[in-house]
This record gives C-alpha cells, structure tokens and sequence, in this order.
C-alpha cells in the first residue's frame, strides 16, 4: 500500500512515507496499554490541561497545519483553518465539561443506594477518513482521552501529514508516550488489529465497506463499534421558503469541502410551485464558482481529494445519464491539471439510476421536483442512507414536523447539516449507529459501572 501526500491541486506526489512493520506496531500497541494503567489514574483536571494545551498548540500553528491539510486534500485554505478552529474547539469543550458529563449518577432504587460511574475502558482503535483530517480525529480522540481511554489512530493513507503532525501536537503538549500513537498501517491491517486484546473499543469514519470491515471483526471479538458512515442528505424547498437565503445555504451546503462532506446537501428536493426559481438561482450560482488553486483565497472551488476520487465521481455521473439521468449543468472533469470536477447539476433522477442510490462525493447536486410536502418527504426516505437532512420553510412548527417524519440522525431547519462541539453528530440505518460530539459522544466508550450498596438483611 501507499502512505504518500499527492497534492491534488497538481496531481504530483511530493513526500512518502513507509508503512509500520508488525514489530513496530506490536510495540506501539503495547506502550498504549502500558499508558492506560497510569492514564485511568489521573484527574480529569490533570486531562483537562492536557487537553486544552493541544488545543493551543492547534491555534498556534492554525496557518501551518491549515496548509499541509490544504496540500494532502485539496481544501480551500480558509475552510482548513475553519477546520483547526473547530478541532481546537472540541479540545476546549471537553476539557471543560467533561468532568461534570462523567459525573457519578446516583439512582434511586426501591431500597438501598446506588450509582453509576463511568470508568474507562482501555486502549480504543480510530480509523479515520480525509475529509476533515483534524476535525475527524478530534472528535473521537478529545472526548475519549477525557474518559480516561489511550488512543491508537489509523488515518486514510492520503493525509499522512496531518496524521504525523497529530501526534506531533500530543508529543509537545508533554502528554505520556502512548497516549496518542499514529500508526502509519494499511486499512486491512486496521481491521486485523482489532482482535488483539488490549484493543478494547474502535470507531470508524468512513465508507460502508470499511465500515462493515471493522464491524465484522468487532462482531467476532466481541468489541464495541461505533460507526460514522456516508450520506445522501436531502435539502427540502418549501413554497414558503426565503429563495434567496435559502439558494445560498444550498450552495454552502453543496460546494463545502468542495463537495466532500458526509453531510453535504446532495438531493435538492424543490415543491413544484417554487422549484423553477430555485433552480435557475441554484444553477446560476454554482455555474458562477470560482475554480482554481484551494490556496487561492479568490478560490471557490478546489480540487477533489485525489485524482482516483475524480475518476469515480465522474463514472458515477457517467453511469447516471447512460440510464437516463440528464446534465442540467456541468457534467464533466474540468478542463485542467488535478482532480477537478465541473460543478454539476443532474435532474431526471428515478430509482435504478446510479444517482438516486449512491452517495456523490464531491460538486454534484442531485434535483427533484415534486408535488408537494408529502411527496418530499416520502422521497426523502427512500434512502438506504440516514445521515442528515435541511428542511427550508419560514414555518417552524411546519418545518419541525417533517423533521419528525424524515428518517434521519440529524435534521436541520433552515440551514445545511453541519457540526458543533455541542451538538450531537451521527446517523441511523445505513448512515452508522453511535453518535460523537456533545454529551452524548462521551459516553461511548465507558464502563457504566453500578456500584450497589445494601444493608446485609435487605431482600434478595
Ligand atoms: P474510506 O475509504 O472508508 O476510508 C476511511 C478510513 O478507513 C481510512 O483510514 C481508510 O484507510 C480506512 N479503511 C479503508 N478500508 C478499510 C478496511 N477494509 N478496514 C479498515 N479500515 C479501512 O472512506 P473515505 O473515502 O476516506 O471517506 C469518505 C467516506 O466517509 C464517505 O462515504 C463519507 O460520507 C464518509 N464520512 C462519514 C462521516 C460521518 O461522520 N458519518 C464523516 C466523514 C466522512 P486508507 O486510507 O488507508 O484506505
């Protein structure tokens, strides 16, 4: 396999990295669990600091590590120091409220006393994607290293820039050797190594067959998974919705990452009385993009993450209009060097074509037309994926309602799908199942232990 940054501005290979050996990892998994024993001693004060010392690292050197994720990924500069913003964000998030999120809770049984304490569990396996290459990581490694856990970190073998200099952030932050180890390994070797027992808990972000890798072998020894997986979020346009609010938001929902977000806005679902004014708004916008270099601050669009990852999208949409898809713009690779993508707009979409079905990674906006409320709905929900979804309506109440029809892990109204340190992030069916960030994310990866104290002559 290839550890290698290539930038995809260019398409030109500019570092290479060698793949660990069984002996070096072998080693590696080994300081993790020995770091665990001391680790799961410590206050979560002590976390604390430790956590929000990364976090200033990370602002510190924003311009520096913006730029080697602009360079391995093709996102634009600005939107990559947004991204080392967000992740110093959830660093500072959980150093401050994790404590009182793993707070003891004492329950109220019919005699006696009890609570739950949620203790840590041991060493856990990440394996993460490139698309947000810093936020990823934080969002399964800031919570975690809270509880108490030791973290080893497989990221995709396109960003190994970002995955060293992650380690490198925890290396000058003084945190204990083993803490945080990077582990330049292959996807398989990921997945094998999930059966080793001092490997105790693995999240995945990524695809449905990687996904589905790690979640058989988790399945077979008995590990807990939680999954974070693709999307084909819908954006709804009511007739009530503000136009040209909205048109911008399906543009920043669309175009963000250049397309490659998991809960990019992917199916534009416009009611009939409005759908001709979205779509000439919606089509003049994306037609208008500014294409070039992601360190272009005047760029609007960059590069894909690769070139394989262009080939892709494009048979994507070439399979699509071969079974009766049509181009309503775009189309085509761009005309230039790199792993460009014209932005594009396909409409004339039916089930058993290509579009309908599988998720596009990148610029390409699926459109729809129909009846009314009901009708989106329903076509919403005809989805093996349920990540997120945007309803655009001025009635709340109304646009609350159909958040509760929507089979969705997140739905957001009046705005695309997007993230915070404080909001829950995770989806249902073919999406994954488990949630990060928030509250909720803490809990994942702990011991709910009971502790239960009776009197001796209390009943049996
Ligand atoms: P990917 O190919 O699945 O890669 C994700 C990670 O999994 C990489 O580290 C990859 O390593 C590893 N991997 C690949 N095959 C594996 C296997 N058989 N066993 C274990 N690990 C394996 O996904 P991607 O193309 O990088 O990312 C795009 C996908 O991620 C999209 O579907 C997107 O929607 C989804 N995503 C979901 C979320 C979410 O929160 N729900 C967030 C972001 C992205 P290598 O790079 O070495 O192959």
């Amino acid at each position: 396999m290839t550890i290698q940054t290539t930038n995809p501005f260019t398409n030109k290979t500019v570092k290479s990295f060698k793949e660990m050996t069984e002996t070096a990892v072998e080693g590696k998994v080994a300081k993790a669990q020995e770091a665990f024993t001391h680790w799961k001693e410590t206050t979560y004060q002590h976390r604390a600091d430790l956590l929000h010392k990364v976090a200033t690292l990370m602002r510190v050197k924003k311009s520096e590590l913006a730029q080697t994720i602009t360079l391995e990924m093709g996102k634009i500069l600005s939107q990559a120091e947004g991204e080392i913003d967000l992740s110093a964000d959830i660093f500072d998030y959980y150093a401050n409220h994790g404590e009182k999120f793993l707070a003891d809770k004492v329950l109220d049984p019919e005699y006696g006393t009890a609570l739950i304490r949620n203790s840590p569990i041991g060493v856990l396996l990440g394996v993460m994607p490139w698309n947000f290459p810093f936020y990823q990581v934080a969002r399964f490694v800031a919570p975690n290293i809270m509880v108490g856990n030791t973290i080893l970190l497989k990221h995709a073998s396109i960003v190994p820039q970002c995955a060293a200099a992650l380690e490198e952030l925890f290396a000058e932050a003084e945190a204990p050797e083993g803490l945080y180890t990077n582990l330049f390994i292959s996807g398989k070797r990921a997945s094998a190594l999930v059966s080793d027992k001092r490997i105790k808990g693995v999240s995945l972000t990524g695809s449905e067959e990687a996904g589905a890798s790690i979640a058989i072998e988790a399945g077979k020894y008995l590990k807990k998974v939680v999954l974070e997986l693709g999307g084909n979020d819908v954006f709804i346009i009511l007739e009530d919705a503000d136009m040209d609010k909205t048109v911008e938001w399906a543009v920043v929902g669309r175009m963000n990452n250049n397309g490659q977000c998991c809960v990019a806005s992917k199916r534009f679902i416009a009611v009939e009385a409005i759908a001709d004014t979205f779509i000439k708004k919606f089509k003049d916008a994306l037609s208008k993009m500014k294409v070039g270099d992601p360190m272009d601050p005047d760029t609007e669009l960059g590069p894909l993450s690769s070139e394989e990852a262009a080939v892709e999208l494009a048979d994507q949409v070439k399979r699509s209009v071969d079974q009766g898809a049509k181009v309503l713009l775009g189309g085509k690779r761009a005309d230039r060097e790199g792993a460009f993508m014209e932005p594009t707009i396909l409409t004339n979409l039916k089930p058993g074509i290509a579009a309908y079905h599988e998720e596009l990674f990148g610029p390409v906006a699926s459109f729809y037309v129909v009846k009314d409320e009901e009708a989106a709905i329903a076509l919403a929900n005809d989805s093996d994926f349920g990540l997120g979804a945007s309803v655009f309506t001025q009635d709340i109440e109304r646009g609350k309602r159909i958040a509760d029809q929507i089979d969705a892990g997140m739905v957001f109204i009046n705005h695309p799908t997007w993230t915070q340190a404080d909001l829950p992030f995770g989806g249902t069916k073919r999406s994954g199942f488990g949630r990060e960030l928030s509250e909720l994310g803490i809990h994942e990866f702990v011991n709910k232990k009971l502790i239960r104290v009776s009197e001796l002559n209390d009943p049996f």
